[in-house]
């Protein structure tokens, strides 16, 4: 038994021997006088991995989305966004902290709009209202349980937005797991957005960082706003060298991820007293329900962590658990045992 098993989030994951020696040799320069090999050596590759002219090594995720919303727009501007996102959810309002700029949600389905949903959104260009700028897509949608947006309603809603004067960002912080999944490549996706950030710290395996990836205009830009942001690292090839060894390494493995989710979900589907939502899982993140009958999500999530199993609460009913490198398909077995014993173990309780 290799306890504890932590499903609580794929930015978990440690670097391993070899992407620790691959840092450790990593070479090294100034890189906020733009002459550290590595972190040049990392944005040609992930730039060339997504089609794009250029990209820009940033310290998280959170900071390369805020760079690329405020590319592309400025203080009085709006954004259009699903409900869910992370962008509005978990970077508190950054946009609007620091730049003045605004953001109008949209519900989607477990995080996939529809360009139908996207027509008539745009303000009208008068002293009332703010001007809409761009429209934010996810993929795979975090909070819609690591949901693939549907190719073709992401080439409706860009081209749309195109048509529309409307720029185009991606967070695409778990783009690689759509890629594997889908079997679309990163820089066809990527086609469709002037903006793209990818991180390299959750299901591939890097310590630290993410990536913006865009026209070469545009990503000079963005290396002030990162400065500004206090995101200019020296040394940072150190780091770095983790995310192109997770670059060359990480990427199709993350096929194993979405297999042990569907034996995470298989098993929840088997258990009384639990229920996934939604039913089908498309790459790592699973989201299931712990019938009230059963206590609470966070009284479930202490039971399972007394067995050695980590998920996350993210409701008063429900429960997160990803997947990722660090846990073996062996773990996971283990963990969806541990998961259908105590539930029934609850159901036995109350029965
Ligand atoms: C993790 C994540 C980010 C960025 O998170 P950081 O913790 O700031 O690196 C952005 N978007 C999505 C969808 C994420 O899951």
């Amino acid at each position: 038994m290799q306890l504890p098993i932590d499903l609580r989030s794929d930015t978990v994951t440690r670097p391993s021997p070899a992407m620790r020696a691959a840092m450790a040799a990593a070479e090294v320069g100034d890189d906020v006088f733009g002459d550290d090999p590595t972190v040049l050596h990392l944005e040609a590759h992930v730039a060339e991995l997504l089609g794009k002219e250029a990209a820009i090594y940033v310290p998280s995720g959170t900071m390369s989305n805020q760079i690329g919303i405020r590319l592309h727009c400025q203080a009085g501007d709006e954004f259009l966004c699903e409900a869910n996102c992370h962008i509005l959810c978990y970077e508190q309002g950054a946009y609007a902290q620091l730049f003045g700029i605004a953001a109008r949600s949209i519900e989607g389905e477990y995080g996939v709009l529809q360009v139908e949903q996207l027509l008539g959104r745009i303000q009208p260009e008068n002293d009332h209202c703010v001007r809409t700028r761009l429209v934010c897509l996810e993929n795979t949608h975090n909070r819609g349980a690591g949901r693939i947006q549907p190719y073709d309603a992401v080439a409706e809603i860009c081209g749309w937005a195109a048509d529309n004067g409307l720029a185009r960002h991606l967070d695409g912080a778990r783009l690689f797991n759509a890629v594997v999944a889908s079997g679309i490549s990163a820089a066809d996706w990527a086609s469709h957005f002037d903006t793209v950030s990818v991180c390299f710290s959750k299901g591939l395996g890097a310590p630290v960082g993410s990536a913006l990836c865009g026209p070469a205009d545009l990503i000079r830009r963005a290396r002030r706003h990162r400065k500004v942001l206090g995101g200019g690292m020296r040394q940072a090839g150190i780091i770095a060298a983790g995310a192109l060894y997770a670059l060359e390494h990480n990427i199709e493995r993350l096929a194993e991820d979405h297999a042990n989710a569907r034996i995470l979900a298989d098993a929840i589907r088997n258990t009384p007293g639990l229920r996934l939502d939604p039913e089908v899982i498309d790459t790592n993140i699973l989201i299931f329900e712990v019938d009230p009958e059963l206590g609470t999500a966070a009284s479930f999530v202490a039971r399972l962590r007394d067995e050695g199993v980590w998920t996350n609460a993210t409701a008063p009913q429900r429960i997160r658990a990803v997947t990722h490198l660090d846990v073996s398909s062996e773990q996971v077995k283990q963990a969806a045992a541990i998961i259908s014993e105590t539930a029934k173990s609850l159901v036995e309780l109350v029965g």
